[in-house]
């Protein structure tokens, strides 16, 4: 079983658009628990699965970001976001951007349709905490991450942060932790074949 591990910007697989999951199957279900352990170690309360090197539509959740607050997880499997209301400015952080925040605008309310692990249609209004969450974790299925979302003024600042995580992937990739282009893609659509 392979070993799923959180990847950084400027990793490839984060600019990558997931298509749609076709079929859910006991790989899948293991993928999903393991995203869930990945997501607590780092803290964090939402986890898309370009993060974790996967090109598939699904990403977990959490907003207690409590481990022993299991209720609260959540799994959405090709999420669609529909009807968006209103603005609401407040500070995002992501676990592919360390050390990196910045606030970002994002619709106050939506209705957001998916598919859970059990394929149990998700449907309703979302607002709050989860609305900003399902918002920021469908722009990774789409290869967005959110500091796209912000003014120049605003990313500016960030600009030296970015680098340095740059310089690091960099490194990494030099020392041969990160596959080369060719072998990432190569493994993208040996994923893409399985699930999609
Ligand atoms: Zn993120």
């Amino acid at each position: 079983m392979l070993k799923l591990q959180l990847v950084t910007y400027p990793h490839p697989t984060l600019r990558h658009r997931s298509k749609p999951i076709l079929r859910v199957d006991a790989q899948l279900k293991e993928i999903v628990e393991q995203m869930f352990e990945v997501m607590y170690e780092f803290r964090g309360v939402g986890l898309a699965a370009n993060q974790v090197n996967l090109p598939i539509r699904l990403f977990v959740a959490n907003p207690s970001g409590e481990k022993n607050e299991r209720d609260q997880e959540m799994v959405f499997i090709n999420p669609v976001i529909n009807k968006p209301k209103g603005t609401v400015e407040a500070e995002e952080g992501c676990l592919s951007l360390p050390g990196i925040n910045a606030h970002v605008k994002r619709s106050r309310s939506l209705q957001i349709s998916a598919y859970d692990i059990s394929g149990t249609e998700i449907a309703g209004e979302v607002d709050g905490f989860l609305a900003r969450i399902i918002q920021h974790e469908t722009d990774h299925l789409d290869g967005m991450l959110f500091i796209d979302r912000l003014s120049d003024e605003t990313r500016r600042p960030l600009d030296d942060d970015l680098y340095k995580l740059e310089r690091r992937f960099l490194e990494s990739r030099e020392q041969g932790t990160i596959p080369p282009d060719g072998q990432l893609a190569d493994e993208t659509a040996a994923w893409e074949k399985k699930y999609c």
